[in-house]
């Protein structure tokens, strides 16, 4: 008998766990829904009618119409479609420039390098030491040349929120396109796409506990969006037969998430409060990132003192704690988060950081065990290292 306890998992800004109901709609839609959608025959119409009701289910999850859902293999190809296709649309005329926060995803930053290199001007708004944008940058980027403002709802790594609404009036005043990357956002606060202004908003389903390559943008009616990938599939904004089982449950994780969503928010919120004071309390040199100002409810970013985050995440690892840090490896080393970097922080500071993400499914007893882990295995490590260091909740200064 396997009697070894399950690791508590909090990188749920990473990816989660696939809902039950996802993986049953989804054994279905191979089992019994195999058929392709644009097919006459009754294998076609039965997927036809199964993408249908996929669709309004995600729809009615955003608060958006069905038709403004275009499906995509997840939030990267969402963005690429969303600001390829914007700048597609508005090519020959004076509207050419991108706009977007240097906090952003790897891969849209890499995508801004890229048509940068070809010619399109891009503007790069910085985050202050909170990690919140710089709105007078902003106010001074968005002129009459911008085609699109592309921003995210809130930043994977300080889960610290963009001010979407301001971003919103900004271009509207200066009739820029709103591009929103809500991949982080979506199931940790309730979002109305109706409701917001902006024109185009990228999902990823596997950060919902739906499974990974399936995603969507939506799109603002009226809108004109030509395609990345060209074909007739969802209405010639996206080609490519569709995937229906992605797209299946990533229907059943937002019904699951629908039905619980508020209560979730809600006991993330309290329990990622509770973990960060007890480690102010407990843990010397513990300093949480964006902790001053409004961020997601599940999201914790912080340091131990300058501890290497690669140091402390496999001595909890080993302690039976999953988390993750903003520092990728490369062949020279861990490179330090460029979103730390952005809010000032110094590199060694910001390689130090540790990025702990609560999910729907964590209770008390994992907040527990977690704090018990950095006290057994990270507490001695730092009483050597920084005897005096203060805890605070206030970003470094
Ligand atoms: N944008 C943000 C803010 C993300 O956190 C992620 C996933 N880490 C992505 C985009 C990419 O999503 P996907 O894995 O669906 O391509």
């Amino acid at each position: 008998m396997n009697t070894a306890v399950a690791p508590v998992y909090l990188d749920h800004n990473a990816t989660t766990e696939p809902a039950p109901a996802v993986r049953v709609a989804m054994i279905d839609a191979l089992t019994r829904t195999w058929g392709n959608p644009s097919s006459i025959h009754g294998h076609g119409q039965l997927a036809r009618g199964v993408l249908a009701q996929a669709r309004a289910r995600v729809a009615s999850f955003f608060d958006a119409q069905p038709a403004e859902v275009v499906f995509t293999s997840g939030a990267t190809e969402a963005n690429h479609l969303a600001v390829l296709g914007t700048l597609r649309a508005l090519s020959g005329g004076t509207r050419r420039r991108l706009v977007l926060s240097a906090v952003e995803h790897p891969g849209l930053l890499a995508l801004a390098d890229r048509l940068e290199s070809d010619g399109v001007p891009v503007t790069r708004i910085g985050v202050d030491r909170q990690g919140r944008l710089d709105l007078a940058q902003a106010r001074a980027a968005i002129g009459d040349d911008v085609a699109l403002v592309s921003v995210m709802a809130a930043n994977n790594e300080t889960g610290v929120y963009m001010p979407i609404d301001e971003l919103v009036a900004l271009a509207r005043a200066r009739g820029a396109c709103v591009h929103v990357d809500a991949t982080q956002l979506a199931g940790k606060a309730v979002f109305s796409f109706a409701g917001s202004g902006v024109d185009l908003l990228s999902v990823s389903a596997h950060k919902l506990h739906g499974p990974k390559g399936s995603g969507a943008l939506l799109v603002r009616k009226g809108r004109v969006l030509p395609p990345l990938i060209c074909g007739r599939q969802e209405r010639q904004r996206r080609g490519g037969t569709e995937n229906i089982p992605g797209i299946v449950g990533f229907a059943a994780a937002c019904d699951t998430l629908a039905a619980t969503l508020a209560q979730d928010i809600e006991r993330m919120h309290r329990l990622r409060d509770r973990f960060e004071q007890s480690l102010i309390e407990r843990v010397p040199g513990t300093v949480v990132f964006g902790a001053g100002v409004p961020r997601l409810p599940n999201t914790s970013c912080l340091r131990f003192g300058e501890l290497p985050s690669d140091f402390v995440l496999d001595r909890l690892d080993r302690a039976g704690v999953i988390a993750s840090s903003g520092a990728a490896c490369s062949a020279g080393g861990m490179q330090p988060s460029h979103v730390l970097l952005a809010m000032g922080e110094s590199p060694s500071r910001a390689r130090a950081s540790i990025r702990f993400s609560l999910g729907r499914d964590t209770r008390d007893a994992d907040i527990d065990r977690a704090l018990a882990a950095v006290q057994t295995t990270i507490v001695p490590l730092l009483v050597a290292a920084e005897p005096t260091a203060a805890s605070t909740l206030e970003s470094a200064s």
